[in-house]
């Protein structure tokens, strides 16, 4: 017998609906690319949001057409956001960050028709037109005062806006239809693509509102530096939305100097991004002799957040981290560490320790840890497995892809190794290529960047396995020295004998002027393994 309850198909366009009749007067703040501070309201941005889907009918967009986006995170493209998918097409967001072949390789391979751009990202295209295949229209995200110069044929999205009328019915959609797509960034291989269901983002946004998730509330005032081109900024322009949330979006200013702006003169009480973002903004603090006064929550993700991280902002700014973890593939939440019954009874040494694992999963995401024979490893803390999950908002394959080696049985092998402890802590060891192999042992990486971040001059590590002729691979450890600090190879050595294993110590501390990060702000090991791969091998 089925329950006598009604059968509603889980929407997009149906969250900011909720969001204007009942949460019409809650703020939207965006700092515009072109200039100066953008403040509307939800009532505002679902007006707005029909009129772009009016526009995108005018333009000639059908159902499920791909339609991109190489945009900041403004009120912009807050609304493509629901005026595409919430249409019936599939929003496209693409990183500027990526190589130009490999800009030109998604566009192609999603075959997305019109193009939403910051003017600033122009330059990208310019250099390349002539090889996107399908690309009919450009849209300058901007008014028609400030339209760049461009040899392309471009149009002013405000231009657009004020011509379309302001009334839409959105169409009713199938909710397992697709609403959007992001590719990942690919470090190794083509990127691939992941495509959103309705059903799986509404699912996703309304869990992470949860109160032992990201806690969103009506009450709160959310900063997503974690950029809407990057896993649909970890679904915050939905979750927020859902609760009626205050939401500051950055636009281009990522800078400490910038975004203390806005977390003061908006009065953010959640700041959410990976940690090289909050290595700027906790510096430019330190300088500058600023406190973080109005932030409750940071919730970092992406990268380990290290202890010394965890500690300064609770320290030095009264803010709680929030250390949560997922991937592309998961839209992406998959784990949180939120303030538990545990913690709350810890010291605050201890409390820190603890806030380094990434968390439990969010109810929706189901996880297990298993040796290379596929058997099930305990939660005890120790035994080190390969992290696989499944789940309603996991993908369950890539977009026009044939590669399916990631997944087995039903469950997605994340490609990071991980241990869960008897609370239900799952902490992440490394990602399965970074781990450290030596002399049949395994070395976290993770874990001695965790340690070395904690040297009072380092502003940033990395540690990489460089092959030796004896022990397979040995750890080296790359430091970027604070500005104005010094340190040397014995200093951090003697440092990390305190916190880890002698046999797990680095073969070679080398100080370096800067670190590569891939396009979503992680460390890119693979170029500093290649360039070091000789290191150790006289
Ligand atoms: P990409 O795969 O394109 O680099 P993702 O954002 O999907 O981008 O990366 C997901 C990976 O990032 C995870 O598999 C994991 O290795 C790493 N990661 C994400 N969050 C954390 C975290 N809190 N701690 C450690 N690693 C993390």
């Amino acid at each position: 017998m089925n329950g006598l309850m009604m059968q509603h198909p889980l929407q997009i366009a149906d969250i900011l609906c909720h969001a204007e009749r009942w949460h019409a007067d809650s703020e939207i703040v965006s700092r515009n690319p072109e200039g100066g501070i953008h403040r509307y309201t939800y009532r505002d941005a679902a007006r707005r949001a029909r009129q772009a889907a009016n526009v995108l009918t005018a333009l000639g967009v059908s159902p499920q057409d791909r339609v991109a986006t190489l945009a900041w995170n403004t009120h912009r493209h807050y609304e493509l956001y629901y005026a595409v998918s919430g249409s019936g097409a599939i929003l496209h967001t693409i990183n500027p960050r990526l190589f130009p072949e490999q800009i030109v390789y998604i566009l192609n391979h999603a075959e997305d028709r019109v193009l939403f751009i910051d003017a600033q990202f122009l330059p990208l295209i310019e250099a390349v037109c002539e090889q996107l295949k399908f690309l009919e229209h450009i849209v300058v995200l901007a008014p028609e005062a400030a339209m760049p110069d461009t040899p392309l044929g471009v149009q002013s999205y405000e231009a657009l806006l004020a011509d379309a009328p302001d009334t839409y019915d959105w169409p009713a959609l199938d909710e397992d239809s697709a609403a959007s797509l992001c590719y990942t960034s690919g470090t190794t291989g083509h990127p691939k693509g992941v495509l959103y269901s309705h059903r799986s983002t509404v699912l996703h946004a309304w869990a992470c509102t949860g109160r032992d998730v990201l806690n969103v509330g009506n009450d709160r005032t959310l900063l997503p530096v974690v950029p809407m081109f990057h896993v649909n900024a970890w679904g915050v322009p939905y979750s927020a939305t859902m609760a009626g949330a205050k939401l500051v979006l950055p636009g281009a200013g990522m800078d400490g100097a910038s975004l203390y702006e806005l977390i003061e003169g908006e009065q953010v009480d959640m700041l959410l991004g990976v940690p090289t973002v909050w290595l700027g903004l906790l510096q430019y603090c330190e300088k500058e002799n600023l406190k973080l006064n109005p932030v409750r929550d940071v919730v970092i993700g992406g990268s380990a957040a290290p202890l010394s991280m965890i500690r300064d902002f609770d320290e030095k700014h009264d803010a709680f981290v929030i250390h949560a973890w997922g991937m592309t593939e998961l839209s992406p939440v998959g784990t949180v560490n939120n303030n538990s019954r545990l913690m709350q009874q810890l010291p605050r040494a201890e409390r820190y320790a603890l806030q380094t694992k990434q968390g439990r999963p969010v109810f929706g995401v189901e996880m297990k840890i298993v040796d290379d024979q596929g058997q099930e490893l305990p939660h005890d803390g120790k035994a080190w497995g390969r992290l696989l999950v499944r789940g309603p908002w996991i993908a369950r394959g890539y977009y026009k892809h044939e590669d399916c080696s990631a997944w087995e049985n039903g469950w997605f092998d994340t490609g990071d190794v991980a241990t869960i402890d008897p609370h239900g802590l799952m902490q992440i060891v490394d990602r399965s290529k970074d781990v450290i192999k030596s002399g049949g042992e395994w070395i976290s990486s993770i874990d001695l960047e965790n340690c070395a971040m904690g040297h009072p001059a380092v502003a940033e590590c990395a540690v990489i396995g460089v092959p030796h002729p004896k022990w397979d691979e040995r750890p080296v450890l790359l430091v970027v020295l604070k500005e104005g600090q010094t340190a040397t190879d014995t200093d951090l050595l003697d440092y990390l004998s305190g916190h880890v294993a002698k046999w797990q110590l680095p073969d070679k501390v080398l100080f370096v002027n800067e670190l590569p990060h891939t396009p979503t702000g992680k460390l890119l090991k693979r170029a500093l393994r290649e360039a070091y791969q000789n290191l150790l091998m006289e």
